[in-house]
């Protein structure tokens, strides 16, 4: 069942030199209860389409967007204050950095209560029994001395839990974590990313995973959007993806993790995402790609049957 349905939402910015298309025409459907994994090198615009949605760019972006429903209420309709409302509420989002979203000058219980206050109501004692419990729930030992602990005194993998606790205190519906093991050692990573799939289980939420790691992509995700230069280019469920990927930006990215380089070879994608001046004609990914063709460098392909190629790869090769 849609939680979220998005169609053709783009976003601009003004620049000195002229209007830069971040994000190009994209359509996303979320279900409840699912984990949807948007992939994609930086400057693919996963992050700026989450923050369109949340209403969080600044007033220099210019959002468009043909249909955006969440839970049934139309978010085009909205002013501000509703808006605000539903984000913060029923639809929150979590960063990379964790220690740079907490305030360094409060106490890690005082910004819990705080936020439990303002969102859901309550007594600051009441507050602080959730707060603790809630600190609980997401792997914090000794949860009651935590709060007293002020960020700094507390690792980048603690920090991201505090924020997990602080997004999942009002029970949203929806939890878009963007990039949230990028600033974390590995061994922490896959102990959020286990968080972060229990939570979804325990709480009935749905889970919005923006990533540049495919390996995070395998781990977590039940559906996949492939996203280069703004633009949608491949969506699939999480195991078809691996098989059999359609796109050939999706193959290169697959072929870029390192168990499936072969021995002493990494492979990387040639070249890098083309920015407000250097956009190509024809198919955006045409310069890096392998099975460029003539009618590639002229044509822009369109999105359909899951990816967007002139030449898709077949599910044989
Ligand atoms: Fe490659 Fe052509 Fe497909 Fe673009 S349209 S991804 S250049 S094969």
């Amino acid at each position: 069942m849609s939680l979220l349905e998005v169609e053709n939402l783009s976003v601009e910015f003004a620049t000195a030199k002229g209007t830069f298309r971040a994000v190009d025409s994209v359509n996303y459907s979320f279900n409840k209860n699912e984990i949807v994994s948007i992939v994609g090198e930086s400057g693919s615009g996963k992050s700026v389409s989450m923050l369109a949605l949340m209403g969080l760019l600044p007033t220099s972006a210019s959002v468009t967007a043909d249909k955006m429903i969440f839970n049934g209420e139309n978010l085009l309709g909205l002013d501000t204050h509703q808006r605000r409302k539903i984000v913060g509420n029923d639809m929150t989002m979590i960063f990379q950095e964790p220690m740079s979203s907490l305030n360094p000058c409060f106490r890690i219980g005082f910004q819990i209560v705080e936020s439990l206050r303002q969102h859901v109501g309550g007594t600051k004692r009441e507050c602080e029994k959730v707060a603790i419990e809630l600190l609980g729930r997401v792997g914090i030992p000794a949860p009651e001395k935590r709060m007293k602990a002020y960020p700094h005194q507390l690792s980048g993998g603690m920090c991201q839990r505090v924020m997990i606790a602080m997004m999942i205190a009002c029970k949203p519906q929806l939890l878009i974590a963007d990039e949230p093991t990028t600033a974390l050692d590995v061994t922490i990573q896959s102990q959020i990313l286990d968080l972060i799939s229990d939570l979804q289980h325990t709480e009935q939420m749905s889970i919005v995973l923006i990533t540049h790691d495919m390996a995070v992509v395998a781990e977590t995700a039940d559906r996949v959007i492939v996203q280069y230069a703004g633009q949608q280019v491949e969506q699939q469920n999480v195991e078809h993806l691996f098989d059999h990927p359609k796109h050939p930006y999706t193959q290169a990215l697959l072929a870029a993790l390192p168990e499936r380089a072969a021995p002493g070879k990494l492979k990387s994608i040639p070249g890098v995402v083309p920015g407000q001046n250097d956009k190509p004609r024809g198919c955006l990914f045409n310069p890096r790609c392998e099975y460029a063709q003539p009618r590639c460098r002229e044509e822009a392909p369109l999105y359909k049957d899951h990816a967007r190629c002139h030449f898709p790869i077949p599910a044989t090769q």
